[in-house]
């Protein structure tokens, strides 16, 4: 299984998960021109994504689903929830509902979507295995449930989101009152580089993690790597952020 990150931040996520002859694009937050660049540098074909899957409704993951969708000829698959609250934003896709908790199989990849506590109207992540691969992406979450914790100890690759240092978000003078009590939010916000740290205390060594979703003004990948091994006791030669050289190829083979 490979998982190439087209992007990983504030400002657009995507990802593409190819297993043998099957692909799948997660989310979609860039302009159509930048994710046509990010395919090319990443050896991807339009013709070969089969769906996109989206994981709320939020900018930085939806901007470009239905240009994406109608160029590729693909269906938009995400919870109800989610398709209401993006509809007017893509325009008309073919859209085929997914379930929170419920999962389903695309070619031989299992994808697997878990509901996570944020401020959209039905938020999943998703856990893709194929044979006895698999790997984890979770971001958009302001806490960690008994399932997300038990899909970070089951999966050979993580990418988990350690979007803010705590510290820097309080004293960001540029942030309102208001949205540094969403971020900072258990139900409704993002993981902190401690909270993410914490979320990883059970891994084993050979499991493969990647930090992601990194606020570019509340944090940076070095304070992000510094304090996640410090909760975690995972060595921070181990600890990659998948903001930093997006320019490069980045496809994570499992
Ligand atoms: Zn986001
Ligand atoms: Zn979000």
């Amino acid at each position: 299984m490979e998982i190439h990150v087209l992007a990983s931040g504030s400002d657009g996520n995507c990802y593409v998960i190819r297993s043998g002859e099957h692909t799948i694009m997660l989310d979609q937050g860039m302009t159509y021109k930048h994710l046509v660049e990010q395919m090319n540098v990443n050896g991807i074909m339009p013709e070969e994504i089969e769906c996109i899957l989206v994981t709320h409704e939020h900018s930085d993951h939806i901007k470009g689903v239905g240009t994406a969708a109608r160029k590729f000829k693909c269906p938009v698959m995400s919870t109800l929830g989610t398709y209401e609250g993006m509809l007017h934003h893509i325009g008309k896709v073919d859209y085929s509902e997914i379930r929170r908790d419920v999962g389903f199989t695309i070619g031989d990849i299992e994808v697997q979507p878990l509901p996570t506590r944020h401020d959209a109207a039905d938020p999943v992540c998703y856990r893709f295995s194929s044979g006895d691969k698999s790997a984890f992406i979770a971001t958009d979450t302001g806490s960690i449930n008994m399932e997300i914790r038990q899909a970070i100890n089951d999966s050979d690759l993580v990418i988990l989101e350690s979007n803010y240092d705590p510290q820097r978000l309080r004293n960001n003078p540029l942030y309102p009152e208001y949205l540094k009590i969403r971020i900072a939010s258990e139900d409704r916000g993002h993981l902190s580089n401690f909270q993410c740290g914490d979320a990883l205390m059970g891994i084993r060594p050979g499991q493969r993690i990647f930090l992601g979703h990194l606020s570019k003004k509340n944090n940076d990948p070095d304070l992000a790597k510094d304090t996640v091994s410090q909760t975690s006791g995972i060595r921070r030669a181990a600890l990659d952020c998948l903001d930093c050289n997006l320019d490069d190829t980045r496809a994570l083979k499992i």
